[in-house]
């Protein structure tokens, strides 16, 4: 059995861990390798060589840092086939989705290789006599990031290539569940000339998690997964003083309105449902049918729902792999169950799925729940899986209210024919990320990513602009010259002239 090490000072190091946790195939639902899992002196090993690195990291030119960049990029292109394959076999998903991701994430490493014009500060000449005004930003130091099952190498991706190319150093505590890619990434960042310790891997569980959020010497924790997590994350990170981005779990609902093209409209909120077997922050969880348009595009759904292959993401042709766990196969599965207790209609039933040859593997197959209300569990809770939930409604004012009551508020999107209707709806809703026509509206890597309400805990969103600000802080400076001459120093507050 292979065990996948940590990643310090530029090696693979088993450290000091002893405890373990299996990683399998979702396909086969076989194990395939062991993780290790940190203590807290492996997290405290991977801060202290981060601490070093920073040392000269923290003062490296520009220049050397976006080349770096540039060769880490070209690296994710070369080696995009082992990567999708890597992520797929412990994830599950089809190769071309993972190459999604991929691509996604390297786009990030691509405004990482600006990063020379997104620091530029500002300058204020003469703004009293003989006096100028500068302001510059420096990096935090060493930063460490948290991150989910779903985005193996994406959502990493959102994180370390910003702080490293602002000059912080990187502690990376990837999910447990799918850990190699992470490794993967840290020899293409040695490849690419990146010093030891700039970038380091820590596998663990919540034992690792603790020992970071506590970290006196880590200055900010970035934090993508569940809610509740988010909620743990921040409030105890923020008490150790640190600053904190903590992106949350998400219920995110497509409206479809009468005028909409509804075949158009039925393919992408399928995609967006079923596609990555609704593993993704971003997937399609809640259909919301406006009046007359509710029979037809139902209709549609369970034509289109029926059609999508499932079976092991490393065949082509498939559209679906299985769910992570066995544990996520059955809150699926319970998930429909609960929705025809209380009252759901079942339209497509992915309960039953076997994929022959693979009857071990976590498999469960699209379901379509119509007539659904917002007191039924399946409604309220994120199912995180195959499962897309159609409510009702007569007009777009009660679609928007439907949204603004939920507790989530991570992305939307309005199916329509009407710029009317798309304008009041993006003004109007309590959503941080929306789509017209679009279903998953991921903002490109330089804007930044981040939901409302319980899908983003604090006010930082991640990547882009906003990322730049998270790992970095301000400096104003205000310089006189010459440094002798006509002026007297005054006990009064100083104020220009
Ligand atoms: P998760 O919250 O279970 O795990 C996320 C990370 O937290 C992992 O590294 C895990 O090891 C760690 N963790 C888990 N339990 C912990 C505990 N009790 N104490 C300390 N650390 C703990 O999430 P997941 O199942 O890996 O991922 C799916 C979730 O992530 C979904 O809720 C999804 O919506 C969310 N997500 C959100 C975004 C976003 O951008 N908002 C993006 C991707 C995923």
């Amino acid at each position: 059995m292979n065990t996948i090490e940590h990643w310090i000072n530029g090696a693979r190091t088993p450290a000091g861990s002893a405890r373990t946790a299996p990683v399998y195939d979702p396909a086969t639902g076989q194990q395939q390798v062991e993780v290790l899992l940190a203590e807290p002196a492996d997290v405290d090993t991977a801060v202290a060589a981060a601490g070093k690195a920073f040392e000269s990291w923290g003062n490296s030119s520009l220049t050397q840092r976006t080349r770096i960049m540039f060769a880490f990029r070209e690296l994710l292109v070369r080696h995009e086939d082992e990567l999708a394959r890597i992520i797929s076999a412990e994830h599950g998903k089809v190769i071309d989705d993972a190459r999604g991701e991929i691509v996604r994430g390297r786009e990030v490493v691509e405004y990482a290789c600006g990063i020379a014009d997104a620091l530029k500060g500002g300058f204020s000449d003469q703004v009293s006599r003989d006096v100028d005004v500068h302001s510059f930003r420096q990096p935090l130091g060493v930063v460490a990031g948290i991150t989910p099952f779903n985005f193996p190498i994406m959502v990493p991706l959102w994180m370390h290539p910003i702080a490293i190319a602002t000059g912080n150093t990187f502690v990376l505590k990837p999910s447990e569940r799918d850990p190699s890619a992470s490794n993967f990434v840290a020899e293409l960042y040695a490849e690419a000339g990146l010093p030891e310790g700039v970038f380091n891997v820590v596998h663990g569980d919540k034992v690792a998690v603790d020992a970071i959020l506590d970290h006196p010497d880590i200055a900010a924790v970035s934090f993508v997964g569940s809610t509740p997590i988010a909620k743990y994350v921040h409030e105890r990170a923020t008490a150790s003083g640190k600053r904190v981005q903590a992106l949350g779990g998400a219920k995110n609902h497509a409206v479809v309105l009468p005028d909409a093209d509804l075949e158009f409209a039925a393919n992408h909120l399928t995609a967006a449902a079923f596609g990555s077997a609704g593993q993704r922050c971003m997937a399609i969880s809640v259909g919301v049918a406006v009046g007359e348009a509710g029979d037809q595009l139902v209709g549609i759904l369970e034509r289109k729902a029926k059609e999508v292959k499932v079976g092991p993401g490393s065949d082509a042709g498939n559209d679906m792999g299985p769910v992570v766990t066995q544990a996520a196969r059955e809150r699926v599965i319970n998930a429909v169950a609960s929705g025809a207790e209380q009252g759901a209609t079942v339209v497509v039933d992915g309960r039953g799925l076997t994929v022959e040859g693979h009857e071990g593997g976590f498999f469960v197959g699209p379901s379509l729940l119509d007539h659904v209300t917002t007191e039924m569990d399946a409604y309220r809770e994120e199912i995180f899986g195959p499962v897309l939930a159609i409510v009702r409604v007569d007009t777009v004012d009660e679609a928007i209210a439907l949204i603004n009551a939920n507790p989530y508020g991570n992305g939307t999107a309005i199916f329509t024919g009407s710029g009317e209707a798309a304008r009041r709806f993006q003004r109007e809703v309590k959503v941080g990320m929306i789509g017209v026509n679009v279903p998953i509206p991921v903002p490109m890597s330089y804007y930044s990513f981040g939901g409302w309400k319980d899908s983003l805990i604090g006010d930082s969103p991640i990547h882009g602009p906003e990322g730049v600000r998270f790992y970095t802080r301000a400096k104003v400076v205000t310089s006189r010259w010459p440094h002798t001459g006509r002026f007297t120093a005054g006990f009064n507050f100083p104020t220009s002239s």
